[in-house]
Parts: structure tokens; C-alpha cells; sequence
């Protein structure tokens, strides 16, 4: 039985078409990924399903009843978005937690144990009291995910639940997003670029790219077929710009944020590149090498996957994801803000 269904969804924000044609289907009670590189339409789609943005063109259906304009209010209460950033009022954790619940007209005693079994779940116990916006980022995340659990609703939407944050929330968050999908049936959405997350603890994904879904399934079986696996591998380090070829052959592409990398490809124009994450070497100091590229980053992400950790280091405005052993990394004491040199052949560029 679906929950929710999305027919023909177009989103148009001035001229530029985020969403085209989105046709899907969002099964009662499962946790589904939508992955897909920066700027594809994850955080449109997924407003569009919180009913937070209208969409241009088409109808959408909780079970077998359209979701009319009249009836959006209605329908707005079943669902629960979290942002990737959050606003909190500036008061304690509990207030900013009981908000929603007062505001639903809840009784008191129901407030204080929705709110304290919500805190439970994200491992805040013992924070009602504290002032929301003095926490750190990832206790920030916590409340947010909290006050999101705490309404209860049928369907949760989350957006990038765990980027940029630390190993440890990542894992917290994680396991609370899970055990209310097990416990009290609630169906998950899930934006998010981190492959990881969307295989480990989904149930069926889909790939979307430029606006359109172009793949959907079972998580693992879109993760074991071969060609899949190749495209989700490549969504790490997808950047887009404009290519200028060189009289050597070469191409160099400007991907933007005052980037410009070469390319072993002869081409120009408007192009969509990747570099795989192990193709990428991470330096304390810069590397005196015939590699072609060369940047400088600040670590922002750790990803622990026991032999292999994968860093997402900020270059400018834009992102790398880099894989390197446990062991390297524990040598050469990496941590997040730590300054690092990427590495990469102009050969290891690909046109997607
Ligand atoms: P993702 O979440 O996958 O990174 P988004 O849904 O945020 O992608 O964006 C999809 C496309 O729509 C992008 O090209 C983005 O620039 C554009 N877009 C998103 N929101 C707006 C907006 N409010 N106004 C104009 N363009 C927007």
C-alpha cells in the first residue's frame, strides 16, 4: 500500500525546471533514499512531498486520496520535514521540542513524555533544559531530528540528516532514524549523497539526476548490479562547468567557486565530470608528482567504515569525497579541519 504517490511532478522556479516529470511511489512503512548529486532536486522533491512548496504540474495522493489545494492544511500535519540547517526558538530544548505538540493542542502530560522519549531517542537525555541554539552542531541536528520524532506523523522526510557532522551523531542519528522505522512503522524518506547511508539502512532507493528519477529498487539490488553500482560510485565527485579545450589534447573545465580542473578529454563546453573517490591522493603538504591537479581543502566530514575511511574535504565553496586506509589516516593524525592537499591525474577526470 502506498502512503504517498507522485504523478507526473514538475517543479519550475522561474525558468529553471528542478523537477521533471517525477512519477513515485512511497511505500507504507519503508525507509527510502533519494540520492543524487548536488543541484539534482532531492530538497525540491522532498518539499514538494512535505507539501512545503507547491509543485508546477501534477497531483499527488496520500493512498488513493488526491491532495487538493483545499486540503493541504489537512495533509501538512502528517508529515514532518527536517532541513539540513535548523532554526530554533531561542529558548530551552524542551520548549523548542513541545512546540509543535502545544501547538497541536496535545495534554500536558503527553507533551513531557513525547518530548523526554524523543530526547531518549537521540541520546539527549538531560538536555530539556539547556538553550537550543548554545548546543553544538550535531546536538543541534539531535533537537532537530527530537522535534521532528516527537510529532509522530506518518511520514518523516529528512534532508542530508547527517552532513557535515561527526562520526559519532552520524551513528546516533542513524540508529534513532532505524528504530522508529522499526518500532512505530514510520515511512522515511531520506535525501542524501552519502552512498553508505543509503545502502546500509534503506530499504529501496532512487537515483535522481537533473531534475528526472532514472533509476528506483530495492537497495540491494540496486547496489549489487554492476553498471548501477558505477554511476552511484561516481555521484561522489560530480561536478559541472564549462570546458576549454587546450592545444595539448587537454581540456581545462572551470566547476566553478574558482576551481579549475584539467581533464584528459578532448571536449568543450557544458560538461558533467567525476573523479572517483580512491582515484584522489590526500596530502598533508602538497605532492611534487606529474598529477595535473592539485587543490587545497579543509576536512569537513569523517566517515569510519573500519579498514577504510572516506573524507569529504571542502574546496572552496564545493566538496571532495576522498578514500584513504584506517591506517593513513590514524599516521598522518587527520581530523576534521584539518588542512589537506587532493591530488589527481587530469586521466582519472571522466565525463559522466
Ligand atoms: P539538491 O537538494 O539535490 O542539491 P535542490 O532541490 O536544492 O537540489 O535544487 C535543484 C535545482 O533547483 C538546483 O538547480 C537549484 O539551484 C534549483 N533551486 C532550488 N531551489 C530554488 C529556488 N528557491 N529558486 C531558484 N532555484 C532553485
Amino acid at each position: 500500500m502506498n502512503l504517498l504517490t507522485l504523478h507526473n511532478i514538475e517543479k519550475r522556479y522561474g525558468n529553471k525546471l528542478a523537477l521533471c516529470n517525477v512519477n513515485l511511489e512511497v511505500k507504507r512503512g519503508e525507509i527510502l533514499a533519494v540520492v543524487g548529486p548536488n543541484g539534482a532536486g532531492k530538497t525540491t522533491l522532498l518539499k514538494i512531498m512535505a507539501l512545503i512548496e507547491a509543485s508546477s504540474r501534477g497531483e499527488m495522493y496520500y493512498g488513493d486520496i488526491k491532495i487538493s489545494k483545499d486540503k493541504i492544511e489537512e495533509f501538512r500535519r502528517k508529515f514532518t520535514m527536517v532541513f539540513q540547517k535548523s532554526v530554533f526558538f531561542n529558548t530551552s530544548v524542551y520548549e523548542n521540542i513541545a512546540y509543535g505538540l502545544k501547538m497541536r493542542k496535545l495534554p500536558k502530560n503527553e507533551i513531557k513524555q513525547r518530548v523526554q522519549e524523543a530526547l531518549q531517542l537521540v541520546k539527549l537525555e538531560g538536555y530539556a533544559k539547556r538553550q537550543a541554539r548554545k548546543l553544538s552542531g550535531g546536538e543541534q541536528q539531535r533537537v532537530s531530528l527530537a522535534r521532528a520524532l516527537a510529532l509522530e506523523t506518518e511520514l518523516l522526510l529528512l534532508d542530508e540528516p547527517t552532513a557535515n557532522l561527526d562520526p559519532k551523531t552520524v551513528s546516533i542519528i542513524e540508529e534513532a532514524i532505524a528504530d522508529v522505522n522499526r518500532r512505530m512503522k514510520t515511512t522515511i524518506v531520506i535525501a542524501t549523497h552519502n552512498m553508505f547511508q543509503a545502502q546500509n539502512m534503506t530499504h529501496r532507493t532512487a537515483l535522481i539526476l537533473n531534475g528526472k528519477i532514472v533509476e528506483i529498487g530495492k537497495t540491494k539490488e540496486i547496489f549489487t548490479s554492476s553498471t548501477r553500482l558505477q554511476s552511484f560510485a561516481s555521484l561522489e565527485n560530480v561536478f559541472s562547468g564549462n570546458a576549454e579545450p587546450r592545444p595539448d589534447g587537454t581540456t581545462i573545465i572551470d566547476i566553478g567557486e574558482g576551481i579549475k580542473i584539467q581533464a584528459a578529454i578532448n571536449t568543450c563546453g557544458k560538461v558533467s565530470v567525476f573523479v572517483m573517490p580512491e582515484d584522489i591522493i590526500l596530502s598533508k603538504r602538497p605532492l611534487i608528482s606529474s598529477a595535473r591537479n592539485v587543490l587545497k581543502g579543509t576536512i569537513i566530514e569523517i566517515s569510519d567504515f573500519g579498514s577504510i575511511v572516506r573524507l569529504r574535504v571542502g574546496v572552496n565553496g564545493l566538496s571532495f569525497v576522498v578514500q584513504i586506509t584506517k591506517r593513513s589516516f590514524l599516521e598522518m593524525r587527520l581530523n576534521l579541519g584539518s588542512k589537506v592537499f587532493l591530488t589527481f591525474k587530469a586521466s582519472s577526470v571522466r565525463l559522466v
